[in-house]
C-alpha cells in the first residue's frame, strides 16, 4: 500500500516497523462540545484506514486520544457550571454515541490526557534535563532553536516560520516560536503537581507522551487533519525526537478539510453542523458514505444535497445486496456454464477496489469498483445465475462494503433510517414553502417537526434541526 507521507511529500510504500503489525496514532477531539461533521472526517477516514489494513491481514493497534484539559475545556466548564472532569465525561460519552452511529469502531485505546500526567511530566523532565526545554515562572517551554530539524514536517525553516507568524511578544519565552510544555496554574484552574510547581500540560506534549507510551518511541503512522501539521505535529516531532534521539512517527497522514460555502467548517467560525444534529435528519451511513466520497486529502464540500445524493447511492448498494440475496434463495443450480467468466469479472472488480485503496486510500475510486460489482450483478447475474456465482458476489461485495463500513444494517435499522429521510423531506418542503413565502405552510411544517421531537432554527447556512429540550 502507498501512503502520501506529509513529511517527505511523496507517496511511499507502507513498510511497517514490525512485520504484520501496524501502529497508528490519531489526534482525537477536544471534548468540550459535540463534534461537528468536519471533525468526523478524520474519525471516519482513519477508521477506514484501520479496517483496510486489517482486511489485508495486518494486526493494527490504533490509539486515538481525548484532549480533556485545555483553555477551551476550562472556559466551557466555567460557563456551564460543571467541573472540567464532568464536562469531559459528558462529551466523551457523546463522542462514543455519535461516532458509533457513524460506524467508527472504538480504537484499541482511547487515552485521556489527564490520565497520563506522570508520563507527560516525565517527558518534560527529560527535555529539561537534555537542555532543550526551560522553566520560566512555573511554565516550561520547548526551546525550538535547540532542535535543528524544527520545521521538517511543514517544510519551512524556523526563521521563515518566525517571520510569518503573528506571535505576541511573551517575556517568559526565549524565542517567539518556543511553545509551552507545562503551564503554571492560574486561580481556579485544575492542576497537578510537577517539579515546576502546580500546573497542567500544554496541548502538544500530551500526544507525544501518549503515543510513545502506547506505541513506542518510533511507530508507524500518525494521523490528523491538515490544520494540525503546524504547529501541533511539528511540535510533537520536536519534543519526541529531542527526548529520545529516535525517529518519531514514520508516516504522516493528513486529511483535507470539510468545507461549507468554500470555507473550513470550524467551531470558531460558527459555520458548523454537529454530527448529532445531522443524524436527526440523515441516515448515519449516508453521512459516512458522503465523507468517503472524496479521497481523504481532497477538500470536500458539505451540503445537504450532497448527503441526499449519498443517501441515494447508499440505497443502490442496499438494493444490490438485497437483490443478490433474493436471487440466491431462488437459484436453480449450484454451478453453471457462464460461471468462469462472471467469477473472473467479480475478481477483477475486487482487484480494482484493492488497487484504489492501495493508492493512498482512494475511497472515491474504491466506491466506483463497488458500482462495477453492481453492474455485474445487474447484467450477468440477474437471470439463471448459479449459487456459486451469487455466493462469490455476496462474499466479495459484503467484504468490500465492510472495509468502508457500509451496508452494515439489518432491516430494522433501515426503518429508522427511512424515518430520518422523511424528516429530511419535511425540511426541504419547509425551505420551499419559505422561498415561496407560504408562511402558513412553513409554520405547519415547523409544528409537525416539533411534534416529532425537533426544533427548526433558520440560520445563514440554512435550516438547523435540534432535538426538543
Ligand atoms: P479538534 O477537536 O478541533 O481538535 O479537532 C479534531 C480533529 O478534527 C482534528 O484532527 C482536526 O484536524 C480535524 N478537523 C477539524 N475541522 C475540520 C474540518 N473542517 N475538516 C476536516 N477535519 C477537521
Ligand atoms: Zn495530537
Amino acid at each position: 500500500m502507498k501512503i502520501f507521507n506529509t513529511r517527505t511529500r511523496v507517496k511511499e510504500t507502507l513498510v511497517p516497523l514490525r512485520s504484520g503489525q501496524v501502529s497508528v496514532y490519531v489526534c482525537g477531539p477536544t471534548v468540550y462540545n459535540y463534534f461537528h461533521i468536519g471533525n468526523a472526517r478524520p474519525f471516519v477516514v482513519f477508521d477506514v484506514l484501520r479496517r483496510y489494513l486489517e482486511f489485508v491481514g495486518y494486526e493494527v493497534t490504533l490509539v486515538q486520544n481525548f484532549t480533556d484539559i485545555d483553555d477551551r475545556m476550562i472556559r466551557r466548564a466555567n460557563e456551564e457550571g460543571v467541573t472540567v472532569k464532568e464536562l469531559a465525561q459528558q462529551y466523551i460519552a457523546a463522542y462514543f454515541e455519535d461516532a458509533g452511529k457513524l460506524g467508527v469502531k472504538p480504537a484499541t485505546v482511547h487515552p485521556r490526557a489527564t490520565e497520563h500526567i506522570p508520563e507527560i511530566v516525565a517527558l518534560i523532565d527529560k527535555l529539561v534535563g537534555a537542555g532543550v526545554a526551560y522553566e520560566s515562572d512555573g511554565d516550561v517551554y520547548f526551546d525550538t532553536k535547540a532542535f535543528p530539524r524544527y520545521g521538517c514536517l511543514c517544510g519551512q525553516n524556523i526563521d521563515d516560520l518566525e517571520a510569518g507568524a503573528r506571535i505576541d511578544i511573551d517575556e517568559r519565552k526565549r524565542h517567539p516560536m518556543d511553545f509551552a510544555l507545562w503551564k503554571a496554574q492560574k486561580p481556579g484552574e485544575p492542576a497537578w503537581e510537577s517539579p515546576w510547581g502546580m500546573g497542567r500540560p500544554g496541548w502538544h506534549i500530551e500526544c507525544s507522551a501518549m503515543s510513545m507510551h502506547y506505541l513506542g518511541e518510533t511507530f508507524d503512522i500518525h494521523c490528523g487533519g491538515q490544520d494540525l501539521i503546524f504547529p501541533h505535529h511539528e511540535n510533537e516531532i520536536a519534543q519526541s525526537e529531542a527526548a529520545t534521539g529516535q525517529p518519531f512517527a514514520r508516516y504522516w497522514m493528513h486529511n483535507g478539510f470539510l468545507n461549507i460555502d468554500n470555507q473550513k467548517m470550524s467551531k470558531s467560525l460558527n459555520n458548523f453542523f454537529t454530527v448529532r444534529d445531522i443524524l436527526a435528519e440523515f441516515d448515519p451511513e449516508a453521512v459516512r458514505l458522503f465523507l468517503l466520497s472524496a479521497q481523504y486529502r481532497s477538500p470536500l464540500n458539505f451540503s445537504r444535497d450532497q448527503i441526499q445524493q449519498a443517501s441515494a447511492t447508499l440505497a443502490r448498494l442496499y438494493a444490490a445486496r438485497d437483490q443478490a440475496r433474493f436471487l440466491m434463495e431462488r437459484a436453480q443450480s449450484d454451478v453453471s456454464e457462464g460461471d468462469e467468466e462472471v467469477l473472473r469479472r467479480i475478481d477483477e472488480a475486487r482487484a480494482m477496489f484493492l488497487q484504489a485503496m492501495d493508492d493512498d486510500l482512494n475511497t472515491a475510486d474504491a466506491l466506483g469498483s463497488l458500482f462495477e460489482l453492481v453492474r455485474i450483478l445487474n447484467v450477468s447475474l440477474s437471470v439463471n445465475a448459479s449459487r456459486a456465482a451469487l455466493g462469490r458476489f455476496l462474499e466479495v461485495f459484503g467484504g468490500l462494503c465492510a472495509v468502508l463500513g457500509l451496508v452494515a444494517r439489518t432491516e430494522e435499522d433501515r426503518l429508522s433510517a427511512e424515518e430520518s429521510e422523511e424528516i429530511s423531506r419535511m425540511l426541504d418542503a419547509r425551505a420551499a414553502a419559505r422561498k415561496a413565502r407560504q408562511w402558513q405552510e412553513s409554520d405547519r411544517l415547523r409544528d409537525e417537526l416539533k411534534a416529532r421531537g425537533y426544533v427548526v432554527e433558520d440560520t445563514p447556512q440554512g435550516q438547523k434541526l435540534k432535538p426538543v429540550g
